[in-house]
């Protein structure tokens, strides 16, 4: 049986001469790799060949067991044309799909994060200025941690009950312990990033982020990078440009 869905490419690669295979985070099956083929003849049901962030509905056969799925329609919208144009938008983009294929299951329904990465593509490639990317991207890579499960803990210690407060004179963010170390106990772990106070509040209470500067901002961007390369192991392929 055909099921229809709406979904987001995330990536695309060529499979033969006419066809791709891609990779899609839909809205109620969660991700799903599918062999679109004759997607790269001229006349298809795909709306043309599958691009990375194309964005509709689609209606596919699922494959058997975990095996691939068949897609049948692809109704591409052209929502997030802006992304060509604007290069850092670009690769935030390119940067939040990555992980999203990385961190997530195949099928495994994650609806709230198919809203998120919809809001995000289409307010990343209408930012104006560069902090305001570095923010959607943030929120986004948050909305992913938490989907998956692994929310972290920017408020308190992760190894003792002791809350986040001004007097603690250094803060470490744990990878392994999914969140902050106090003073009294990061000592006592080797993998740790230091982490100053402004970046430690704003984490603490999202709703002042925009009020961060630039350079806090990134900040904790290169925090999250640090921390996605830890939970896969090694460094995301999609480099994002922290300093400038
Ligand atoms: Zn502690």
């Amino acid at each position: 049986m055909h099921r229809q869905d709406q979904a987001i490419c995330l990536r695309s690669v060529t499979y033969s001469e006419t066809s791709q295979i891609v990779t899609l985070l839909t809205r109620e099956a969660g991700k799903l790799a599918a062999i679109a083929k004759g997607s790269r003849r001229p006349k298809n049901a795909f709306d043309g060949p599958v691009e990375m962030f194309a964005c509709g509905a689609i209606a596919y056969a699922p494959g058997r067991a975990e095996g691939m799925a068949t897609l049948t329609e692809f109704s591409q919208q052209p929502l997030f044309r802006g992304l060509r144009t604007n290069l850092e938008a670009l690769n935030a983009a390119m940067l939040a799909a990555e992980l999203t294929e990385k961190m997530t299951e195949a099928q495994d329904p994650h609806p709230d994060l198919f809203d998120a990465l919809r809001q995000f593509l289409g307010d990343v490639q209408g930012a104006k200025e560069k902090k305001e990317g570095f923010i959607y991207l943030v929120l986004y890579q948050l909305t992913l941690l938490n989907e998956v499960g692994i929310r972290p803990v920017f408020d308190r210690c992760t190894n003792c009950p002791n809350k986040l407060s001004g007097h603690w004179k250094i803060i470490y963010f744990s990878s392994r312990n999914n969140g902050l170390l106090c003073p009294d106990c990061e000592t006592s772990f080797v993998e740790k990033k230091r982490l100053s106070a402004p970046a430690a509040a704003a984490l603490a209470n999202l709703k002042t982020l925009k009020n961060t500067n630039e350079r806090i901002v990134k900040e904790i961007e290169a925090l999250l990078l640090y921390h996605f390369t830890e939970l896969l192991g090694k460094p995301p392929k999609c480099r994002i440009q922290i300093r400038s």
